[in-house]
């Protein structure tokens, strides 16, 4: 199995309570793919400016990652500055800077073509239909997106929703999404939108699924299931936790080749101890210095964490 991961690859400065860095490796293509490289082999479709390096690149195919995909346009990669000085749990935008990526339109190489697993990430849903429709065979579709597509895009968001097998999205999306305040009935109505299962993210409190009729082909409509966080004693950037999450459990599913229940809560799992990694340092440094016996043994404590 492998799987294909459409979304930005940028530069990041970022301040959080644990300081400052200027212009990092970040993306939510980048996240998500070595995240979920650990477990599968993982294809990128992005864009990137003359300012991308060789090295850069090289964080990447380290892992096993194949970039072929990812264009390089003439001009600056995408950068975009946040600060986590008033809330480790939320990102607060301060500058956007769009560059080559504003003119964004992804070509998916013959290569990638038979990829059965497809990872829609925060994009314009515009580009995530486009994709979606380029690749009718795929087995399963994930997506993400962001509080700007959901607010002053919702017509275009909707059509993608349809599309999902599994939505991933933070619980104050999934309020503005559905209009509701409590989250197990916001899930509810997300799903009513089209996505067969709804992962809501809660930050370092951890993410629940919340399933449809239509989550496993079974008719049978599942019980939620929440998945915790580890309790880690250094968190110095939560840049890319979300994708990260989201690379770990697709990757882990991608992995099984066939979806029941257990194997879903598993990925969960893994996508936690994923997003785990991402947090501990500045951009993608800790993944890169992450191994798949550090991956198991947190696996074990998450889940010892967890039993009763
Ligand atoms: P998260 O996992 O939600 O923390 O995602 C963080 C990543 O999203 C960062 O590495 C940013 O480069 C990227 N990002 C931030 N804003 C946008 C945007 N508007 N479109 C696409 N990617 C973005």
């Amino acid at each position: 199995m492998s799987i294909l991961v459409v979304g930005s690859v940028a530069f990041d400065s970022l301040e959080t309570p644990s300081g400052k860095r200027e212009r990092v490796l970040g993306g939510a293509a980048t996240h998500f793919s070595l995240a979920a490289s650990f477990f599968t082999p993982t294809r990128v479709v992005g864009v990137v400016g003359e300012d991308f390096s060789a090295g850069n690149e090289k964080v990447l195919t380290d892992k096993g990652v194949d970039t072929r995909g990812i264009e390089r346009a003439e001009g600056k990669s995408f950068h975009w500055t946040g600060s986590y000085l008033n809330d480790l749990n939320t990102a607060d935008t301060l500058a956007t800077d769009l560059n080559v990526f504003a003119n964004f339109a992804p070509k998916i190489p013959v290569e990638y073509e038979d990829s059965e697993f497809l990872f829609l990430a925060n994009i314009d849903p515009v580009l995530q239909l486009d994709v979606r429709k380029k690749m009718p065979k795929v087995k399963m579709v994930g997506g993400d997106t962001m509080n700007y597509w959901i607010g002053a895009h919702r017509e275009k968001l909707l059509p993608v929703l349809a599309e999902l097998d599994v939505l991933l999205i933070n619980d104050a999306e999934a309020r503005q999404l559905s209009g509701e305040s409590n989250v197990a009935r916001a899930a509810e109505k997300v799903l009513e939108l089209g996505p067969k299962t709804v992962i809501i993210k809660f930050g370092e409190y951890g993410s629940a699924a919340f399933f449809s009729e239509r989550s496993f082909g079974d008719g049978v409509k599942h019980k939620p299931f929440r998945v915790h966080t580890l309790l880690l004693e250094e968190v110095m950037d939560p840049t890319g936790a979300g994708d990260s999450f989201a690379g770990g459990f697709f990757g882990y599913l991608a992995s099984q080749g066939t979806l029941t229940p257990e194997i879903f809560r598993t990925a969960m799992f893994y996508g936690s101890v994923m997003g785990s990694f991402a947090v501990e340092r500045f951009g993608t440094e800790r993944l890169e210095n992450t191994t798949k016996a550090d991956i198991e043994e947190r696996f074990q404590q998450l889940r010892d964490l967890s039993h009763l």
